[in-house]
């Protein structure tokens, strides 16, 4: 599914830098990441999505190489086939919980609402408990109930790779297993790629495979 060969991506300003020499992930493999604060995994995230581009070396989502799509290329690519998941929910205040699950249908011409995209995003508010909070507001809804917001709206298009950094970082303990088991249980189901950046090592646990962030730049070094 996703094959990072020789990766090698620096900040304008210089100051910090990333390099990855191999990392393969499997299609339907749930992964955690973990490491130290500042270590770049944000930034591998970015990359992966698209949202940045390395400096070398390549990034090969489905046989896709990255390097090869222009800007626009990527944002579509993005749009159509990632679902993605923030620490920080990312939800619209002024869009009732329903509306924040379709927003990438909004954000994209190519997509479009039907009655059956309304219905699909009914049956997962389902399995994440939250068929009767629909018309709530954000700022009517817990910490919890959020970020199940946030994880169906990056599940709702159907995308084979869910990309989530720290969504349970801002979740109480109860709420994180919660979260975890709904987000697990639904890629597994749909068949999609999870890859998690979490601090959590109860979460990290459950996943298919962790990958110590520290470990994957080393092995750059030492090869
Ligand atoms: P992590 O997610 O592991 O905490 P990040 O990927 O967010 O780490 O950041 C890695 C390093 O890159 C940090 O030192 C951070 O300050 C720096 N950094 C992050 N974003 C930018 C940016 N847009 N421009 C310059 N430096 C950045
Ligand atoms: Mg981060």
């Amino acid at each position: 599914m996703i094959h990072i060969n020789d990766l090698h991506f620096s900040y304008p300003d210089g100051n910090f830098s990333l390099d990855i020499s191999t990392l393969s992930i499997n299609k339907g493999e749930s992964i955690a990441i973990t490491g130290p604060s500042g270590s770049g995994k944000t930034t591998l995230l970015n990359l992966i999505c698209g949202v940045s581009r390395p400096q070398s070396g390549d990034i090969i989502i489905n046989g896709t190489s990255l390097k090869q799509q222009n800007e626009k290329a990527l944002r579509q690519y993005r749009i159509a086939h990632i679902g993605m998941v923030f620490q920080s929910f990312e939800l619209l205040e002024y869009l009732n919980a329903l509306d924040n699950i379709l927003l990438p249908y909004r954000l994209d011409k190519t997509l479009h609402i039907e009655k059956e995209t309304v219905e699909r995003a009914k049956e997962i508010a389902g399995t994440f408990g939250m068929e009767d909070k629909l018309q709530r507001y954000p700022s009517q809804l817990s910490q919890g109930e959020q970020q199940r917001v946030a994880i169906m709206r990056a599940l709702i298009t159907g995308a084979k790779l869910i990309i989530a950094d720290e969504p349970t970082g801002n979740l109480d303990p109860k709420n994180t297993d919660l979260v975890a088991d709904m987000l697990l249980d639904f890629v597994k189901k749909e068949g999609a790629t999870l890859v998690t950046v979490t601090h959590d090592h109860t979460f990290a646990k459950r996943f298919d495979r962790v990958i110590d962030f520290t470990q994957l730049l080393k092995g750059e070094k030492d090869a």
